[in-house]
């Protein structure tokens, strides 16, 4: 196996449910009050049982681009990371960069907490409405780059929900693959 690629290889892109993953984090797509919502947020409160919300409670909320760390209660999970990815506005208003910061923020909470396995959602691409090929491209890009830098880290698992996102992730994944 070449060098270069043992980063590629603990990066693994699935569809599934992230509240069932058997991870040490899992990363909840929130919005800035933590209080919970609908999509993936709604889907892991109702997991994770109202341990969560209460916890959350206690944080004050979380700006866009960044990252807060909670138990993960009734979880697989022992973590769950809730960031905020920004709502899609055309792409002139710092998108891109704020989720490539949620991804970066998120990682680096998971290393503080001794984290070695990790899921993301697809970050953004809901209801924020952020198009999913560029979501994609940023997710991947920013997972790899962090795992080449963190050798120690086992695995990041970016969790589809559903076909068109898979098809998304896996070209991303695929794209950056070849450049290397
Ligand atoms: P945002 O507000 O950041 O766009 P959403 O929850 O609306 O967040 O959507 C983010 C992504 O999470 C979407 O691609 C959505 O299909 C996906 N999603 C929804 N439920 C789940 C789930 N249980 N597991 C994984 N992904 C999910």
């Amino acid at each position: 196996m070449k060098e270069t690629n043992r980063h590629l290889e603990r990066l693994r892109v699935i569809e599934g449910d992230i509240t069932r993953q058997n991870v040490d984090a899992i990363v909840n797509a929130a919005n800035t009050t933590l209080l919970g919502g609908g999509g993936v947020d709604g889907a892991i409160h109702r997991a994770a049982g109202p341990e969560l919300l209460a916890e959350c409670r206690t944080i004050g909320g979380c700006p866009t681009g960044e990252a807060k760390i909670t138990r993960g209660y009734r979880l697989p999970a022992k973590w769950v990371i809730h960031t905020v990815g920004p709502v899609w506005h055309g792409g002139d208003r710092g998108e891109d960069e704020l989720l490539a910061s949620c991804y970066r923020n998120s990682l680096e909470l998971a290393i503080q907490h001794g984290v070695k396995t990790i899921a993301f959602p697809a970050i953004s691409t809901g209801a924020y409405g952020f198009p999913l090929e560029r979501a994609a491209r940023i997710a991947v890009r920013e997972c790899l780059s962090f795992l080449r830098n963190h050798l120690e880290f086992g695995e990041i698992r970016l969790v589809c929900f559903g076909t068109k996102a898979l098809d998304a992730y896996k070209a991303a994944l695929a794209e950056s693959a070849r450049e290397k």
